[in-house]
């Protein structure tokens, strides 16, 4: 992912609208470039910043982004996790679909 793609995608991140493979890499681009971080740091600022701002509460801008990013990490290997899962279970169920044919043919 280039420093464009990345920056298109500081909106849809903030809103939560990126998919699996879209997230992956705009969380590797935003740890190797600091550009995009900063520009990430200024939206985030802006959309989430001035609402706390505006609601009276204190803001630490570096610890929610921090946090975020934590969760997005997180998020995405949950999700992760979810698609293994239901792939392996589908491969059960193929497996055991196999299985119960295999079995229906031998008894009958
Ligand atoms: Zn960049």
């Amino acid at each position: 992912m280039n420093c464009k793609d990345a920056e298109k995608m500081i909106s849809p991140f903030l809103e939560d609208d990126l998919d699996n493979k879209d997230l992956a890499q705009f969380l590797e681009h935003m740890e190797s470039c600091d550009e995009c971080r900063e520009e990430l740091t200024i939206q985030f600022l802006v959309l989430v910043g001035m609402k706390r701002l505006e609601d009276g509460n204190t803001f630490n801008l570096k610890y929610e982004l921090d946090n975020m990013l934590k969760d997005a990490r997180k998020k995405l290997k949950a999700r992760r996790y979810l698609v293994a899962t239901s792939i392996v279970l589908e491969l059960l169920v193929a497996a055991m679909t196999v299985v119960t044919v295999i079995l229906a043919m031998t008894l009958s």
